[in-house]
């Protein structure tokens, strides 16, 4: 990627310490996406590698994924759709738990929201164990979609996320 603006993304995130827990150093990109120089220059560049990719959806995980993921569609002329906690969706979904540190969580998509063989992309902002964007892409999977790769801001502890998300491309503007 773009190194120097990796660095002015880097630059406009803060680092909020014991937020929401203790021991857990948030990413807070809410800075980046209040700038509105910086905001459609991320928009782009998690869009850019995807472009000739003949991408149709792109799934955002609930909340930040959504505020990137749908920018990132219309950057692509793809669709939006939205992967969230569940009993939020009002229609037929599927479903994937996947473990957290303390106990579970999961996700839901509605069922008919990736057709078959859609070529379809992951947008979120922050890839930490790989649990959430291994979970969407069971979600993708559980429809018959073709996930074609996944776009993160940033990743952290990098080669522990991926190691979880297989063979796919898996894009990263800032890797920490
Ligand atoms: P994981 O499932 O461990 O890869 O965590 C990824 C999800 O949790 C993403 O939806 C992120 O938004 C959120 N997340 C995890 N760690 C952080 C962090 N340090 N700062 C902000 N968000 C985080």
């Amino acid at each position: 990627p773009d190194t120097s603006l990796s660095a002015e993304l880097q630059a406009r995130m803060r680092d909020v310490p014991d937020f929401p827990r203790p021991g857990i150093v948030f990413k807070d990109i809410t800075p980046v996406l209040a700038d509105p120089v910086l905001f459609p220059r991320l928009i782009q560049a998690l869009a850019e590698p995807f472009r000739d990719q003949r991408i149709t959806k792109v799934v955002g995980v609930e909340a930040r994924g959504f505020i990137l993921g749908a920018p990132v569609a219309l950057a692509l002329n793809a669709g939006f759709v939205p992967a969230r906690k569940p009993g939020k969706l009002p229609s037929r979904t599927v479903t994937e738990r996947y473990a957290l540190e303390y106990g579970t969580d999961a996700l839901e998509m509605h069922q008919d929201a990736v057709l078959r063989g859609e070529r379809t992309l992951i947008v979120d902002d922050v890839l930490a164990t790989g649990g959430t964007a291994e979970a969407t892409a069971k979600l993708i999977a559980q429809v018959g979609g073709e996930l074609v790769g996944f776009s993160f801001l940033i990743a952290l502890g990098f080669l522990d996320g991926v190691k979880r998300l297989g063979a796919h491309h898996v894009h990263r503007l800032i890797t920490l």
